[in-house]
């Protein structure tokens, strides 16, 4: 008798765009080379078309049964699902040409084509087992708990050269290629996603991404390539990095949905909307259809914010030493043609850094994603009120002007005096 599992496995592999109907038999007879014989279907319990996950988790107990693996060992287990996942795995060439067919009908199309492909193979981690709303100064925020068991092979994960490379998850990895005007970059899925379709984008090139216009210049091009998703400049991530990366994800991320609560001018920039934010960290938001006046508005604040103190709130522009604290992250998105950036205040000084019980606390502690309103801490860690509170408290210390009246009034008088 057929065992259904295994054509469900082998039409998802069919789907995902790398075989034909031809490639049936020879897909069955791989599969089975990985697991062993496979007479049933273990957990009957699943009903209707399951997913490629479900699947592999009934296919390592197969492999187990069949002494194909020792499930005790992790490694192994690990290597063994990217053998299986593989075969879900088209090759880059095939990848990169479905994604520019998909491209052609719109943008999303192509996203969601890769988006599901990292979904099905396992290259994207997509459980969290708590999703919980957290309010911080009345802002909704997000609370997600994940696990990072992977075991990583050494190799520079924005290097072309990471594709496909080693024995475990990489090999099921695939990088989009792009012409950002000349220059050659890579888009892929993070396999850890802090935010709803979270990606990264880098250069081919092994080289840093530091905040210039340059830079700036680059994530409004791929906000032109991808008008659907938000790209941030994310400064911890990128700090004594040799190969940089920017990021992005759907649109979907809290501070977004964040009311403007004060509007004012920028001197010289009419064209550019600019307001505060209901939010609990400071964030400017500019609005304006022209990509050079948002660069320079942004250079403008950025000048101004770099040589700005206010010492009885711990703002101080340089430090001891001379060295300058004061930079600003910056996240673009698109909205029909109106572009927007918000731009997050940073204050490298000891009051605004972020404690060592919550960085502990954090699934990926190089991310600015909490800032966004979204906190993915590790499955190791209960979420209890404590953690919770731990939460709360961290998020407002990262604010530099702080939501009580005189940080309010500061703030205010920040954006006055430009
Ligand atoms: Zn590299």
């Amino acid at each position: 008798m057929e065992n259904q599992r295994i054509n469900d496995f082998i039409n998802i592999a069919i789907q995902s765009g790398g075989w034909m109907v031809l490639d049936k038999v020879y897909l069955k007879n791989r599969l089975l080379s990985l697991i062993g014989e496979w007479s049933e279907p273990e957990n009957t319990s699943l009903e209707g078309l399951p997913s490629s996950t479900d699947l592999l988790k009934e296919m390592l107990i197969v492999a187990e049964n069949n002494n194909k693996v020792d499930a005790t060992n992790q490694v192994a287990v690990e290597i063994l699902s990217a053998e299986i996942m593989e075969l879900l795995t088209p090759p880059p060439s095939v990848v990169n040409a479905l994604f520019s067919q998909h491209y052609d009908h719109s943008e999303k199309e192509a996203t969601d084509y890769f988006h599901l492909l990292a979904i099905n193979n396992g290259y994207i981690d997509g459980t969290s087992l708590v999703s919980k709303e957290v309010d911080i100064l009345e802002t909704p925020w997000q609370v997600k708990q994940k696990s990072d068991v992977r075991h990583k092979e050494m190799i520079c994960e924005h290097c072309f050269d990471s594709e496909g490379y080693g024995e475990m998850y990489q090999r099921i990895k695939r990088i989009i290629r792009m012409n950002l005007k000349g220059e050659s970059w890579g888009f892929s899925y993070a396999e850890l996603p802090l935010v709803e379709e979270h990606c990264e984008f880098f250069p081919e090139a092994h080289e840093p991404i530091t905040f210039s216009r340059q830079t700036m210049e680059r994530m409004l091009r791929l906000l032109d390539i991808y008008p659907h998703y938000f790209v941030g400049y994310d400064a911890v991530k990128n700090t004594g990095k040799e190969h940089g990366s920017l990021m992005g994800g759907a649109v979907l991320v809290p501070l977004f949905q964040a009311e403007e609560d004060y509007v004012f001018d920028i001197p010289g920039f009419v064209t550019v909307s600019a307001s505060l934010v209901e939010w609990p960290i400071s964030v400017i938001r500019l609005k304006t259809t022209s990509k050079k006046n948002l660069i320079n508005s942004i250079e403008y604040l950025m000048l101004r914010w770099q040589q700005y103190s206010y010492p009885s709130l711990d703002i101080m522009a340089n430090d001891e030493s001379g060295q300058n604290q004061h930079s600003l992250i910056p996240i673009f998105r698109k909205e029909g043609e109106m572009l927007i950036a918000d731009l997050l205040l940073v204050d490298k000084g000891e009051s605004f850094e972020r404690s060592q019980a919550y960085r502990d606390l954090l699934l990926d502690e190089n991310s600015i994603a909490d800032r966004l309103g979204i906190v993915t801490i590790t499955n190791d860690i209960e979420l209890t009120n404590e953690t919770e509170l731990l939460i709360k408290e961290s998020i407002e210390e990262q604010g530099v002007f702080k939501k009580s009246p005189e940080g309010i009034k500061a703030f205010i008088r920040f954006v006055d005096t430009l």
